[in-house]
């Protein structure tokens, strides 16, 4: 019977569909809520959320394949993966509509100040409305799009918004069927009233928001950050909003998660903080569940499963006997 470790507290909490799709298929199950590398030994697959899988733990595990339980692979050594012949799995569009409405949330909350204005009259019983801007006219700039940029675009264009993008990997005309115009990041930031990110976190786009980017954003702009913390320079953007170089920011992703109780983030002006829930809604956790659930059956069928973020391994998984 093969084994499969869930690293991901999210799997099978709000359906037992996922589990029973795998038990039926013959896996026995094991959970657990962190990583060290001997756990890993005895497990033939992992269906994990956002702990980080070391390239040692991967190395002295008997896996033989990794199911993220969402989109990001950052928490993944997929270099080693790869040169494992390990296939790593990720459910992709399975929260894409989920992190865009928190997105377009997350605007809203900022245009109208509605955490202060709740909280002024909830808390304080303060009667005292404050004032908000509209959106329609005003100028979203997307930062990465794809899959989610994308449908925050669509919303936004309902709205009346104009949308700018900024990803070097999508042509002009791909933005142009979306009614977006494409620009460089410095145009983008210069005049965006929101400036939302939805790109991947890597090498290269680490820190890719710091003192500089944020001195181009207007002082009346907001920053929402739905996609991964390590994008913003935490300590610039907390300088921008203390100062008020730009008008307020909303993040659902930060550097270091769980937050820590010390972080520069909390008590700091302007800021609105969600704790990584662009993923939390029953529907999105549903697909994702089934969708990593189903990665590992196929891989044990021997079929090619679906979405493998490091495509290195296919021509040796189809020499293995794999079928597409
Ligand atoms: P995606 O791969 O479809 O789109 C990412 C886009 O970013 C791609 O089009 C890529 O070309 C672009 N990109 C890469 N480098 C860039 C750069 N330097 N500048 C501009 N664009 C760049 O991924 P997606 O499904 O749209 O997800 C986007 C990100 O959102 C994920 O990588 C993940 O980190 C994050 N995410 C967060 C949550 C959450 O719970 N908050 C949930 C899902 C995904």
């Amino acid at each position: 019977m093969k084994a499969v470790l869930i690293v991901t507290r999210t799997f099978g909490k709000y359906s037992s569909e996922p589990i029973d799709l795998l038990k039926s298929n013959g896996f026995h199950l094991e959970y657990s809520e962190t990583l060290d590398v001997d756990l890993l030994k005895g497990f033939d697959a992992i269906i994990l959320g956002t702990v980080k899988l070391s390239g040692d733990a991967i190395q002295s595990s008997s896996l033989k394949i990794i199911a993220r339980n969402g989109v990001g692979v950052d928490n993944v050594d997929l270099r080693v993966a790869t040169q494992m012949g390990i296939p790593v799995t990720i459910t992709l569009n399975a929260n894409t509509i989920s992190v865009a409405e928190l997105a377009i949330g997350l605007i809203f909350l900022l245009s109208r100040k509605l955490v202060n204005v709740h909280n002024d009259l909830y808390q304080r019983k303060k009667f005292s409305p404050s004032i908000g801007i509209e959106l329609f006219k005003k100028t979203l700039g997307i930062i990465g799009f794809g899959a989610i940029g994308k449908e925050v675009a669509k919303r936004a264009l309902c709205l009346g918004m104009e949308v700018l993008a900024c990803d070097p990997y999508i042509s002009k005309e791909v933005m142009g069927q979306y009614s977006v115009e494409q620009v460089d990041l410095e145009n983008l930031l210069k005049r965006s009233d929101f400036v939302s990110l939805h790109l991947p976190l890597n090498q290269s786009t680490r820190r890719l928001i710091g003192e500089r980017e944020l001195a181009m954003m207007k002082k009346t702009a907001f920053l929402i950050n739905t996609s991964r913390g390590g994008i913003i320079d935490e300590t610039a953007l907390v300088e921008a909003l203390k100062k008020n170089q730009i008008a307020g920011a909303a993040l659902d992703a930060f550097e270091f998660e769980p937050l820590p109780e010390n972080s520069i983030l909390y008590d700091c002006p302007n800021l609105i903080l969600t704790p990584h829930i662009g993923a939390h809604t029953y529907e999105a956790i549903y697909k994702m569940n089934m969708m990593a659930a189903q990665s590992v059956i196929d891989f044990f069928n021997k079929r090619l499963p679906k979405h493998i973020a490091n495509p290195e391994v296919i021509d040796r998984l189809l020499q293995q006997g794999f079928s597409q």
